[in-house]
């Protein structure tokens, strides 16, 4: 694996300046929107081979994600590269200040199987927009989509700008030894620290866009259509995006333990309103990505305090990779089901006394990816602001947090660091340069040796003072000296 030639040419090409016009930057960001449109119903193939996801949830979760964010970007690009005035205070005059975006270089992005289309293409837009040249290595666990994208985009695309490697962990970890000036990684903690390792080596920036145990947490709300819009949220929280195989999937909900009985009840309820009596031949829920994953599954249910919780579901077929929409009411809290992600479509409902200690249940764990609560109660959703933390909290609903563009979207501990989306995609792909513009008169002497206790007042001053203090002594000082 040779991968030294392209990435030099990829740096030649950085070098040459080309990616940095607004110009070139939209033209390859339309030239994605044009992908996409002229592709669509090969995404569609193949998020149905590699996940056997429905069309309409594929463009909900992909196609849509891309489109939007491409669409935002041309808006906005312009402003987001103009350079931005800084206030320079006083102590400085007379001077300028601004602030310029500039790009980082050449770029990898590493994307996960579960989105594998708009986890490549999301960040690559962010990357682009902001002027950067690029590789994506997209999920070898998702051969299809990763093929169509290794086809598509050099024909679209700038190939000398942007380029797709394909591979597994031998080809990730022949990348992770060149030198990047950045790398976008979203996938499993377990790789995460593989890459940061190896990003230290040359001190590389990363962002990792990881995942964990994202709860619900279910408030008594005094009205039963309330409550039903809830339990609908949680089930497409939890079930709808690839089968539970999401990052910010519902992975468990906390709930008092009275009203764990009518939450079951709703609960099945809508999984038979989404996806029939029998989920299986409904085809619209997507399967589990592979044997591996489908194993790794089958596995959280081997304990049989966990198999005793199951309330509903936990039938699974090996052939098609299915596993039913399953609901467990209070497994054993240390089984693996509940000290690990689930990433699949199995939700624990785990009963509390009182509402208020699912701050506490969530404090004694990694911090979360993202936080969902249902309530109304004011008090307790500053609560759960101010003492719990989640990469984001989302009230009264699951998911949509994930499209709005003017939101960050990132985690936090062991849910990962940095941020992206909108204008903080285009953040996390720039270098923030500060540029001081300076004037070569009004020379103030007393920051020059030799030092005298006059000039040391005047450096106190000068660092705590206001623009009054510091003009009334230069005054003095002018007269003195
Ligand atoms: P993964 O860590 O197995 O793979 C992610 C990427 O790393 C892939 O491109 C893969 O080829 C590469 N990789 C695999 N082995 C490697 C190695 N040894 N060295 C370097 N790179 C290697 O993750 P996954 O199974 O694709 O994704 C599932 C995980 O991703 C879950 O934990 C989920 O929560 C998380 N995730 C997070 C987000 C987010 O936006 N925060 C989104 C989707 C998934």
């Amino acid at each position: 694996m040779d991968f030294l030639r392209e990435i030099q040419e990829l740096r030649q090409f950085f070098r040459s300046g080309r990616t940095r016009s607004v110009a070139w930057r939209k033209k390859q960001v339309k030239a994605l929107l044009q992908l996409i449109h002229d592709n669509e119903q090969a995404i569609f193939e193949a998020l149905r081979q590699d996940l056997g996801k429905h069309p309409v949830e594929a463009y909900r979760d992909e196609i849509g994600v891309v489109e939007k964010s491409a669409n935002n970007s041309l808006n906005h690009v312009e402003k987001w590269m103009a350079p931005r005035k800084s206030h320079v205070p006083f102590l400085f005059f007379p001077a300028k200040g601004e602030v310029i975006s500039e790009p980082l270089g050449v770029v990898l992005i590493f994307s996960s199987w579960n989105f594998p289309i708009s986890l490549a293409l999301d960040p690559l837009i962010g990357a682009i927009s902001a002027g950067n040249a690029v590789v994506l290595k997209p999920s070898e666990q998702a051969p299809a989509c990763s093929s169509l994208l290794a086809k598509t985009i050099p024909h679209y695309l700038d190939p000398d700008a942007i380029k797709v490697i394909e591979g597994g962990a031998d080809v990730s970890e022949q990348l992770l030894l060149q030198r990047w000036d950045k790398i976008f990684f979203t996938g499993s903690s377990r790789v995460a620290s593989i890459v940061m390792t190896a990003a230290a080596k040359t001190l590389t920036p990363v962002t990792l866009e990881l995942g964990g145990k994202c709860p619900a947490i279910l408030d008594s709300l005094s009205s039963p259509s309330e409550l039903k819009t809830a339990v609908k949220r949680i089930v497409g929280g939890k079930w709808g995006p690839c089968s539970g195989q999401a990052c910010i999937a519902v992975d468990y909900v906390l709930v008092e333990e009275k009203f764990a009985p009518v939450l079951i009840e709703l609960l099945k309820k809508f999984i038979r309103r989404f996806y029939g009596d029998n989920p299986k031949e409904s085809k619209v829920t997507a399967r589990i990505v592979n044997k591996q994953h489908f194993q790794r599954l089958c596995n959280l249910l081997k304990d049989p305090l966990v198999v005793n919780s199951i309330v509903h579901g936990g039938s699974v077929d090996e052939e098609e990779l299915f596993i039913e929409p399953t609901i467990l009411l209070d497994p054993p809290l240390d089984a693996q089901i509940m000290t690990e992600e689930i990433f699949g479509p199995f939700l624990p409902v785990i009963t509390v006394n009182q509402i208020q200690e699912s701050i506490e249940f969530i404090n004694s764990r990694p911090k979360p990816l993202t936080l969902y609560a249902f309530t109304k109660d004011e008090t307790f959703k500053r609560k759960i602001v101010s003492e719990t933390s989640s990469g984001s909290v989302s009230f009264n609903d699951t998911l949509v947090h994930f499209l709005c563009e003017t939101l960050p979207f990132g985690g936090v501990g062991q849910s990962g660091f940095g941020r992206y989306h909108g204008k903080y995609s285009f953040d996390t792909f720039s270098h923030e340069k500060a540029i001081l513009h300076r004037k070569l008169f009004l020379e103030i002497e007393p920051r020059y040796p030799p030092w005298n206790q006059l000039k040391m007042q005047f450096l106190r001053l000068a660092y705590r003072l206001n623009y009054f203090g510091i003009l009334l002594f230069l005054m003095g000082f002018r007269r003195r000296n």
